[in-house]
């Protein structure tokens, strides 16, 4: 997420350097500026890792002009969601409508004025950073800030593709807080909700790896995707998440495994060659949880 002291990035596409000095003149002091002279530049830089905010695109270049990269920016999930503005120097209604169908959020012809193609920019970059944050409020559990269902099954959609194309292992947790009805019930509901952030909290700060996914999946429920680990080192983080929770010391007196609050996990492991994805990995995590429960509560069971 940006920071109110990061500079938004515009990304100015043109084949003449003229052109490009004229806008990067008119926005480098409120913006990051990069530049592209060619459609093909400006795709690379689009997809790439940091991505612009907003694009200032020429139309009138050779090799690619600016409708074909406007079409690939928009025909890529990678790269649609960032607003493309036409500049330009054909002012028939007709090219406009075309750009303009083409998914662009705006149309400036030259010769422009200055002042108003500041402010057009302006309001085009604070829709941008409102939707940017509102895409990222969609994907972060409300409560306790980690990420939510609905983040891990998208994420998750993409990974398993992944990990099955390049043959990796995967390790897939569910994880159940134990008895935390009688917590709530005991202690309140306030109670029970301070403790799911503690829990979340330190969850999360146990997994060390960055491609750990962690997220709430329902009420009192975490899930964690571990990738790339063998079965062994998969064991050794759901036994250090189990320990996590367990250092807490959350008073429990109601629980009848332990006098402070404890989870148990269900793991499915996949195993390399294994085409097994969501379904079936989160229905083995299930029943592993079930499992878990069954045989005393506070531990892992592994399927
Ligand atoms: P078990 O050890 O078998 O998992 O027992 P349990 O009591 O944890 O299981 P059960 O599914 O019966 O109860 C889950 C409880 O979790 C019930 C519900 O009130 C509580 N819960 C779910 N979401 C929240 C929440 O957001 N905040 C609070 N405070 N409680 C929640
Ligand atoms: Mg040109
Ligand atoms: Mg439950
Ligand atoms: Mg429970």
């Amino acid at each position: 997420m940006k920071t109110a002291s990061m500079k938004p990035t515009i990304l100015i596409v043109d084949d003449m350097a003229a052109n490009i000095a004229i806008l990067s003149d008119l926005l480098q002091d409120d913006y990051k500026i990069k530049i592209a002279k060619s459609g093909q530049k400006a795709l690379e830089i689009a997809k790439g890792s940091e991505k612009p905010d907003l694009i200032l695109l020429d139309i009138e270049m050779p090799e690619m002009n600016g409708y074909e990269v406007c079409k690939e920016l928009k025909n890529n999930t990678l790269t649609n969601n960032i607003p493309v503005i036409f500049v330009t120097a054909r002012n028939d209604v007709k090219d406009e409508e075309y750009g303009l169908n083409l998914g662009a959020v705006d149309y400036i012809s030259k010769p422009f004025h200055p002042t108003i193609v500041k402010i057009r920019v302006k309001n085009h970059i604070t829709l941008k950073l409102k939707s940017d944050w509102l895409e990222e409020l969609s994907m972060v559990d409300g409560l306790t800030h980690v990420p939510n269902r609905r983040y891990f099954d998208e994420e998750y959609q993409k990974k398993c593709k992944e990990m099955i194309r390049d043959h990796k292992t995967a390790a897939l947790l569910m994880i159940d807080v134990d008895y935390f009805k009688r917590y709530n019930d005991h202690y309140g509901h306030g109670k029970g909700d301070e403790c799911l952030i503690k829990i979340a909290t330190a969850l999360k700060s146990t997994l060390k790896r960055p491609s750990d996914i962690i997220a709430r999946y329902g009420g009192e429920e975490f899930v964690v995707l571990l990738q790339s680990i063998d079965h062994e080192g998969a064991q050794k983080v759901a036994e250090s998440l189990i320990e996590a929770v367990s250092a807490l010391g959350i008073r429990h007196e109601y629980s009848s495994v332990a006098s402070h609050v404890t989870i148990s996990a269900g793991m499915a492991f996949k195993e390399a060659e294994e085409a097994l994805c969501k379904e079936e990995l989160l229905k083995m995590a299930d029943d592993a949880l079930y499992r878990a429960k069954e045989s005393g509560r506070n531990k892992i069971a592994i399927l």
